[in-house]
């Protein structure tokens, strides 16, 4: 599975998974895109640590405004797949 919005959080620690042992925000997790430096809310993440395998949000305390923002960009993702679709039906 790909993930869009993997967690970014100021204190992590190894954690043993499925896939061996792996890192777990063991702080509020800030959802983070692949690029730039900043968090979904704003908030800089080049202090923070970033685990690419765990997707947010994860079974924990999450930033509200990050879940805020995540959830609306997918929303708009989604309405505009379906947009795209519907475009290319009538054609
Ligand atoms: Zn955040």
């Amino acid at each position: 599975m790909k993930i869009d919005w993997f967690v970014a959080c100021k204190v992590a620690y190894p954690r043993p998974g499925q896939q061996g042992t792996g890192l777990w925000p063991a702080s509020v997790a800030h959802a983070k895109r692949l690029g730039g430096t900043s968090a979904a809310c704003g908030e800089l993440t080049t202090t923070m640590k970033k685990l690419f395998e765990v997707p947010f949000p994860f079974a924990g305390e999450n930033c509200r405004a990050c879940l805020v923002a995540v959830s609306e960009e997918r929303r708009a993702r989604t309405q505009g797949a379906r947009h795209v679709a519907v475009r290319e039906g009538s054609a």
